[in-house]
Parts: structure tokens; sequence; C-alpha cells
């Protein structure tokens, strides 16, 4: 009976929903501590892409002193002004979310529907196709070359009738390679729905936003997760068109950045902006150290990036499993993938100089 009724209360939902898998975010921290016998400060934690300092300092001073008892503004005007400065776009094309993750889904809702085609180039950032799905839109997955970069062919030859969002990500996570501006132009000139998703813009790459002037169909998404330190907020951006604006009031969430989410990046983006930049310049250093170290070790082959992380193969004498067993065993978490083309990589935060140093040394002794 209690069989039957479950089975009822499946079909409830929605089928397109039915057949999904769940967003697995790995295991957490203690957990991992516990399956190695470390202690939680042991940890160097390089699987997702965070940044690896304190909070900043004034992001951080700003949410002990605000008062939670009230709801946040549900417009989070202040945000999107002191945006509007940042980035040089009208505040009317400007809208804010819970993390990119959530404008990324509303994106979906808003637009797709059965039947319509969404493209994405893979690998790359796998919620496009998650959210996609969920929304009844079949996924047109189109493979990167050998250097994870997109054939420009292929990509304007997907490009069909039903074709409604097209998903580009710049630098690229997991490969961190940008795209180039005159690619995106001739995606742009196919009239459909350009989503860029700028995530990792401040460590590399070239922006899109100097073209959303020319073209009504772009919009490009960025986030305060990676070079603003704030991924455990949930702040994301968007920059769109202003009909996008639009659709994107009526259906979002009356509360959805708390408040403590937004005056925490209205203050990085007020007074932290030379702090970050400093943390950048250094994690960029970094990136290009690391990137030259890794690769002198024997079966170890990371990808140029310009994104804060580096995709490396594993090859003969090393295998994957092993490198990444022996980093997890001195505390160092770094992320691999599920995709068969990933399947002997693994991605790596850039982390302070110190933690890269350890990064390093576990590498050598690895390969060693
Ligand atoms: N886009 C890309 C390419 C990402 O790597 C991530 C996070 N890993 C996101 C979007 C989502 O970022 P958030 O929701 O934290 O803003």
């Amino acid at each position: 009976m209690l069989e039957q009724t479950q089975s009822a209360l499946r079909q409830n939902i929605r089928p397109a929903i039915a057949g999904l898998a769940v967003y697995h975010a790995g295991p957490t921290l203690q957990q991992v501590a516990d399956r190695y016998g470390l202690q939680l400060s042991d940890l160097i934690k390089l699987d997702a892409n965070e940044l690896p300092y304190p909070m900043p300092p004034h992001a951080a001073a700003i949410i002990s002193q605000g008062s939670l008892t009230r709801y946040p503004d549900a417009e989070a005007r202040a945000l999107r002004v002191a945006l509007a400065g940042y980035t040089g776009v009208p505040v009317e094309q400007i809208i804010v979310g819970a993390g990119s993750d959530e404008l990324l889904h509303l994106l979906c809702f808003l637009t797709l529907e059965a039947g319509d085609e969404v493209i994405t180039c893979e690998p790359t950032f796998p919620v496009y196709a998650l959210f996609a799905q969920q929304c009844g839109a079949r996924v047109v997955a189109l493979p990167r070359d050998e250097q994870f970069d997109i054939v420009p062919a292929h990509l304007l030859d997907a490009i069909g009738p039903h074709t409604r969002l097209i998903f580009l990500c710049s630098p690229n996570n997991p490969s961190g390679n940008p795209m180039p501006l005159d690619l995106f132009q001739q995606v742009l000139a196919s009239g459909k729905l350009v989503v860029v998703d700028e995530a990792y813009i401040e460590f590399g790459g070239e922006s899109a936003i100097p073209l959303l002037q020319h073209w009504p169909n772009l919009l490009v998404l960025r986030t305060f997760s990676k070079f603003f330190g704030l991924a455990g907020l949930r702040v994301g951006y968007g920059l769109v068109p202003t009909e996008i604006a639009e659709a994107f009031w009526r259906v979002k969430m009356p509360y959805n950045v708390n408040r403590a989410a937004q005056e925490a990046a209205l203050a990085a983006l007020q007074h932290d902006l030379p702090w970050l930049l400093e943390r950048r310049d250094e994690l960029v250093q970094e990136r290009e150290r690391l990137y030259a170290a890794l690769a002198a070790l024997p079966g170890i082959h990371p990808f140029p990036s310009q994104g804060n992380f580096l995709l490396a193969r594993v090859e003969e004498p090393l295998e994957v499993a092993l490198v990444v067993e022996g980093l997890a065993r001195v505390g160092i978490l770094v992320r691999r993938f599920p995709a068969r083309r990933l399947a002997d990589c693994f991605r790596l935060t850039i982390g302070t100089p110190e933690q890269n140093r350890c990064v390093l040394d576990a590498c050598q002794k690895i390969a060693g």
C-alpha cells in the first residue's frame, strides 16, 4: 500500500525532472578529514575554485554590523548602482541573484520550453545542461577540440531553428581557456540568445561587455564567488537586454539576494577592490609558476589557463586516481570529473603561495 502511494506520488513530478541525476558537490570537509584521519585545519581546499584568502576585510566587517531582522532590498538597488559603476552597463540592464547559479536557472525558466534546443560546448560547467534539461529542453553538447577550444564551424553549424539558448563560458571551467571575441560575434550574428558566463573573467580572458551595446541578444553573467571571495554568501549578477531584465523581475523570488550578501558585495565593490586586485595578481603569478612546475613533472600535463585553476591530464607512468588519492592523503583536495573525456584529469584551484608549495611538494613526491 505504502509502495503504491509512493509510486502514485512520483507521478506528480514532471517527467523532465523525474529522469534527472542529482548534482553532487562532493563530500563535506569533515567527511574527507575523517576518511584520511586528518584534522579539518589540515585540509587545503582546492576543489571548488574559491578564493584561498580570508574574506575581503570591508565585506567581512559589514556583515557583523548589519541588522538581519529586516528583509533586504528586493531590487538590490544600491548593489546594482555600484555594479553599473563597476561594469559601465546601465542599471536597468543589471540583475542580481543568489549566485550566478540562480540567474542561470531563471534564464532557463524564462526562455525554455519542451522542444527547444540549448547548445553547450563540452566539457564545460555542467549546470547549463542540468538546468536546460529541467525545463524540458534538448541539450546539443558539442565537443571541444584536443586543447578544449571550441571548433567555430561546429558551433555555427549546430545553430538551428530550435536553438533557444547558447551557453559559452570564458574562461571555460574546467579547461581554463578563454574564447576569442570575434567568435562571440559570429555566434551573436545568429540572433539567438547567447549567454556568456564570465565567472572567472577577473583572472584572464577578454570580457564580452563591450559587445553588449552592439548585440541585443547577448547576456553576460558574473559572480562574487571567485575573484570577490564571497562564494558562501551567494551573489551573482547578469548584464542583460532590458527585455530580459523585465521578464526576470516578474519571476524572481521577492528577496532572492539576502541582506548580508547585498551589503558585503557592495562593500567589496566600494572598498575592497585594491585588496582584491593585489590578491588576484598574486594568484595569476602563482598560476603561471604552478603551471610551469607541474608541466616539468613526468606524467602531469597541465593545460594553459586564464582562470584561478588549472586542469591537468595525468599520463603514464602516473595514474589520475593515484595522484588525487596521494594529494588527499596529505589533505589537499582537488576535483575530478565524471565525463569520459576528463576521466584522466583533475582540476586544481590556485591557492596561496604556501598552499601551492604544499601541492608542488606532494606532486613531486607522487611523481618521483
Ligand atoms: N559559472 C561557472 C563557470 C562556475 O564555475 C560557477 C561556480 N563554480 C558558477 C557559474 C556558479 O557560481 P555562483 O553560483 O557561485 O555565482
